[in-house]
């Protein structure tokens, strides 16, 4: 019999839900024992791998022996799974975007704290390697001070499967994607954001966004830019970040990539002119080879805990938690207010 401590049911299965019990199976500490789907097909596909199903919610609810709900369902429905799961004494695990508003949001975390129960988002990529290399490099300024960060993430497939074509499941690339891009920026730059510049994509003619480009400005003088496309058939590198003593680039999540910084023990050689189209430049001419070291990217910090270990850490009060809820709420803050720069066209200056 299993040693695992915590049981969790997992309510959606589809992609995500299975994704989830397939790294659960890893964990030391969780287990799943069972699924809830709305569909009968996904309920039948738990069964075959071994798990309980139940037919309906208020089942998984009422069954004593589940402690934690994992909730990875379409993201119109989180808040109402979620605010019953923790009425019924369970912890929660919730997928992102966890909710579509602040204010849903808010709700939620004023039951978990009168519960006294644990609630936390799985803002997983905040444990990509790109994403701690980029950290590492802005922790320790291995660039110098890194002054403008570029993130994107460009497919070509368009947006991906039925839900998230739709506004009323919460469907879009600024929720699908973005919500990640942003977490990851605001959990690596302590500062505050003075504004907020964005512009969302319809080109594939949904009701919803295919894309955008956001442009942060913080406090401290990093400006962020943040992208996501799906009409992209050519892609820009994921990471593209510049610092006061050089430029690093990361062309994708194989982690291929590199550091060129400036050579300051080589004698500084004016650059020679070269041809540029039908002109002559110097300003832009390649530095000499003296004039730069190029280098490996750095070995990222790892977070201390895994996402798993950590939640049930915290459900034991011995951790805090990684993923904290006021940055959970201030990133769908910030995703409030890319959309409403978008919308409006307007600078947003007041975000905080
Ligand atoms: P999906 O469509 O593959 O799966 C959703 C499942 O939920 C489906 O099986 C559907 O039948 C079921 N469902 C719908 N309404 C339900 C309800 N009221 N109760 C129970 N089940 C219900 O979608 P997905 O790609 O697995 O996405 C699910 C969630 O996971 C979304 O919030 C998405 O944003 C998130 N997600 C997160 C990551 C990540 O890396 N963190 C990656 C992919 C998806």
């Amino acid at each position: 019999m299993s040693q695992k401590k915590y049981s969790v049911v997992i309510v959606g299965f589809g992609g995500m839900g299975h994704y989830h019990s397939t790294l659960i199976k890893k964990n030391d500490v969780l287990e799943v024992t069972g699924v809830y789907d709305v569909k009968q097909e996904r309920l039948d596909y738990g069964i075959e791998l071994g798990y309980q199903a139940y037919p309906n919610l208020a089942e998984v609810l009422a069954d004593k022996k589940v402690d934690v709900v994992l909730i990875a369902t379409p993201n119109d429905v989180h808040s109402e799974i979620a605010i019953a799961a923790l009425e019924a004494g369970k912890h929660v695990i919730c997928e992102k975007p966890v909710t579509l508003s602040s204010q849903e949001f808010i709700e939620i975390d004023a039951v978990a704290k009168k519960v006294n129960k644990v609630f936390m988002t799985h803002q997983n990529r905040r444990w990509d390697e790109d994403f701690l290399i980029v950290k590492e490099m802005y922790d320790q300024q291995s660039i110098g001070d890194i002054f403008q960060i570029e993130s994107r993430v460009h497919g070509a497939n368009g947006i991906p499967g039925d839900w998230r074509h739709e506004a009323a499941h919460g469907g879009g690339m600024l929720l699908d994607w973005g919500v990640h891009l942003l977490d990851q920026m605001l959990y690596m730059v302590d500062s505050k954001i003075i504004s907020v510049r964005a512009e969302l994509s319809f080109i594939l003619g949904d009701e919803v966004d295919d894309g955008f480009i956001s442009t942060l400005t913080f406090e401290n003088g990093v400006t962020a830019i943040v992208e996501v496309g799906t009409t992209n058939y050519i892609s820009l590198p994921r990471w593209y970040v510049k610092g006061t003593e050089g430029t690093a680039l990361i062309e994708d999540w194989s982690m291929k990539g590199k550091m060129v910084k400036r050579n300051w023990d080589a004698e500084k050689v004016e650059p020679k002119p070269i041809q540029a189209g039908v002109g002559l430049t110097k300003t832009m001419a390649p530095p000499s080879e003296e004039a730069t070291n190029t280098l490996d990217l750095p070995q990222p910090q790892q977070n201390s805990q895994s996402f798993y270990d950590n939640f049930a850490s915290v459900i034991e009060e011995k951790a805090e938690p990684i993923v904290k809820n006021t940055e959970v709420l201030r990133n769908l803050r910030l995703i409030e207010a890319v959309f409403e720069a978008a919308r409006t066209n307007q600078i947003i200056t007041k975000f905080e």
